[in-house]
């Protein structure tokens, strides 16, 4: 411990510094071009860097390499080869080359594809990425790839998000033109993911037999004390906890993760880590790495690490942060409102694109954070809520306001009118804050708070970046015949205007928790889909269609496929919960409260033998009988959903009954259990309790 950061950090990863300090010139050079613009590599110049990279990863102790993707099954996965040769005389060489980097090929009919890839045709493909990093882990060398089928079709979540990103750089360079960015060739979108967790004592969590099998605690009452005290947010870390980050973050390091923050979370038990912000595309890969990361760490320290969405009841469950912007190639952050009038300008009508975008595509990004996991949280009273809205702070908002109704905006000391050459500075702290939000400006981001805390983030970066995308190639159409006129700023106003009178209705600065904003939400048609199942049969509606056709996202058959694969793992979420909770209910819980209403009817027996009331036993056994019986009914109940549920052919038919039928019958279930568990003894409950749980690390 104590290490110097400078020191380890980025140790496991093949660096640009490495790349430089190792490769010939020129083939640094080649190997830079196709990382920075995208050039394809020659095989000679990937042969060569193949060796220079196994070189390197020996020296850090590999003996092998994997190809390192993100199918569809919400993990990442590797399969590793070493690099031994035979030579001459039975002995063995080491050997790595140009084409064992770029292409592997997964058997890959095990993989989730939605239809996608017919078993017959079994195989897929994975290409290097070669904008993320490798790196060694566990003696392997890891190569970030993509996953693709023989015909080309996307079986992984990075391919859309890489295709986003390059589409949205064309746009934006575009765009930026107008404004006098003539030199900026390349725009990236950022990422800085929040992540949170729990941390439970691992003696506990093996005997939880629904937190081994569904990382959720599907029984379990309330403790006497919640989050009601905020007394957690921020709290000191006790020690186990404190040596448990601190061991995080120089694994992170050592892997080149930026990690940044750490602190207690609101929820009892629970934590985050943020990194500094990176391009997508690296921010992806190293959040992935991360949360890998955290739960092998935990292991150690005899704590297990749950990145489920809502692992208990009652308390907040866990999101992932996911602050967004764009980046240029000569250093501007696109969202940035800055102090100098025409980067202003920019930055207003970069604003108004994104409120114009997540207003008509208000859909994708729920469907960008949809899982069973997450659907616990958004729309509880904690999260931000399923309905998509804007916060944009009261400054930016009354700028905005004054743009709208062509009024002077003034600030204590100067008056803002677009197109006159004085402006306020935006506060770039984080007094204006709205927690509620689910798309929140601030300062110089957008935070998109829906984000499940297991999600991979690829998804909501990939819809994100196509949107502005979208909006941002609107805007260069409408303005390009003006560019360089006299008439350019008024022209960007009446735009603006436009946008903000059609689309105003997604900005919204209060209580986003609150009752009251459903129902304003809905008199302002702003959709609400609470479930994964009611949003995802929009992912292929035509609008959405015709920008990922636009941009060449997705195929219609990627995307219906995409939008299979997350239904049927709904599906089979819910039900693996459901036969867990059977189980638990038939194995434990059931015979634990029967052993005891036993127990209980010997001492009546025996008090009545010696003339002693038996009045509690009575009332106790009698009330616990009766909740034996309900108990009992609804695990039968609940089976037969379960299996009438797996009957259905239709994913999307199937879904909503494991919704609708299966899961409200798990909710009954689970209240008559918890509602045991309030009356039964410590001693005769099976499974270790919340407090236990979450008080005791
Ligand atoms: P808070 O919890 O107050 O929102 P944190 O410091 O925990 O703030 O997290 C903010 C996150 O936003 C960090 O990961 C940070 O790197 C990231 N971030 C800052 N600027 C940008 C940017 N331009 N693009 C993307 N992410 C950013
Ligand atoms: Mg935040």
């Amino acid at each position: 411990m104590g290490k110097d950061i400078t020191e380890i950090f980025g140790e496991n990863v093949f660096s640009e510094k490495e790349m430089k300090a190792r490769l010939p010139k020129n083939v640094y050079r080649t190997l830079m071009d196709t990382i920075n613009n995208g050039s394809q590599l020659d095989m000679t110049t990937a042969d060569i860097v193949a060796n220079t990279i196994k070189e390197w990863a020996i020296e850090k102790g590999a003996t092998h390499y994997t190809h390192w993707f993100q199918p569809l099954t919400g993990s990442t996965a590797e399969k590793h080869d070493s690099f031994i040769a035979p030579a001459q005389g039975g002995m063995a060489i080491t050997e790595f080359s140009g084409k064992s980097l770029v292409k592997g090929e997964p058997d890959a009919s095990s993989f989730p594809s939605g239809g996608l890839r017919q078993t017959s045709s079994a195989r897929g493909y994975t290409a290097w990425d070669p904008t993320s990093n490798c790196f060694v882990k566990e003696g392997s060398l890891y190569i970030p790839t993509v996953f693709l089928s023989y015909t080309g079709e996307t079986l992984d979540k990075k391919t859309p998000l890489l295709r986003s990103m390059d589409a949205l750089s064309k746009v934006a360079v575009e765009f930026l033109k107008l404004f006098g960015n003539e030199n900026v060739t390349r725009v990236v979108s950022t990422v800085g993911a929040e992540q949170e967790y729990f941390l439970i004592d691992k003696k506990m969590y093996d005997q939880r037999e629904d937190l081994i099998l569904t990382g959720r605690t599907l029984f379990g009452a309330k403790p006497p004390k919640g989050q009601e005290l905020d007394d957690q947010y921020f709290a000191n870390l006790k020690p186990r906890i404190a040596k448990y980050m601190a061991e995080l973050d120089e694994e992170l390091w050592k892997l080149g993760i930026y990690s940044k923050t750490k602190h207690n979370e609101v929820a009892p038990a629970q934590h985050e880590m943020a990194p500094i912000f990176t391009t997508s595309n690296l921010g992806t890969d190293q959040n992935e790495l991360a949360m890998e990361t955290m739960e092998k760490v935990a292991l150690r320290h005899g704590l297990v690490c749950l990145l489920h969405e809502k692992p208990f009841e009652g308390v907040n469950g866990s999101g992932k942060h996911n602050n967004w912007s764009m980046m240029t190639n000569d250093g501007q952050n696109l969202l940035d409102p800055g102090d100098t009038p025409i980067e202003n300008l920019q930055f207003l009508t970069i604003l108004c694109a994104l409120i114009k975008g997540i207003d008509e595509y208000s859909d994708l990004m729920r469907i960008s954070a949809a899982s069973a996991g997450n659907d616990h949280r958004l729309g509880a009273d904690e999260a931000p809520p399923a309905i998509v809205s804007m916060f944009l702070g009261e400054e930016l908002d009354a700028v905005l306001k004054a743009i709208e109704d062509d009024s002077v905006y003034k600030t204590q000391s100067r008056a803002f009118e677009i197109g006159v050459n004085a402006l306020p500075s935006f506060p770039k702290d984080s007094t204006d804050r709205n927690r509620t939000s689910p798309f929140a400006f601030t300062g110089n981001r957008f935070e998109f708070r829906m984000v499940g805390s297991s999600d991979n983030i690829a998804c909501p970066n990939a819809l994100l970046n196509t949107i502005v995308a979208e909006e941002l190639s609107q805007f260069t159409e409408i303005l390009k015949p003006f560019k360089n006129t006299e008439n350019f700023d008024t022209e960007v106003k009446k735009l603006m205007k436009k946008v903000l009178k059609e689309h105003r209705r997604i900005i919204f600065n209060g209580d986003g928790y609150s009752l009251e904003w459903i129902r304003e939400a809905e008199k302002r048609g702003l959709p609400n889909y609470p479930s994964t199942v009611d949003c995802m049969p929009h992912y292929i509606d035509e609008k959405n269609m015709r920008i990922f056709r636009k941009f060449k996202i997705y195929t219609k058959n990627e995307l219906q496929a995409r939008t299979e694969v997350l239904l049927e793992t709904y599906s089979k979420t819910i039900r693996i919960e459901a036969r867990t909770m059977i189980e638990m209910a038939r194995k434990q819980l059931l015979p634990a409260t029967l052993g005891y209403v036993h127990e209980l009817c010997n001492a009546i027996d025996i008090k009545n033998k010696v003339g002693l009331s038996s009045y509690t036993e009575q009332k106790m056994s009698s009330k616990l009988n009766d909740l034996c019986d309900a108990f009992y009914d609804s695990i039968d109940n609940l089976e037969s959903l379960v299996n009438e549920a797996c009957e259905i052919k239709e994913i999307l038919i199937q879904s909503e009954f494991f919704h609708d039928r299966v899961l409200a019958e798990m909710e009954r279930m689970r209240t008559t259990a918890d509602t045991i568990e309030r009356i039964m003894p410590s001693s005769h409950w099976p499974i270790p309790d919340y407090s236990a749980m979450i008080y005791n690390v």
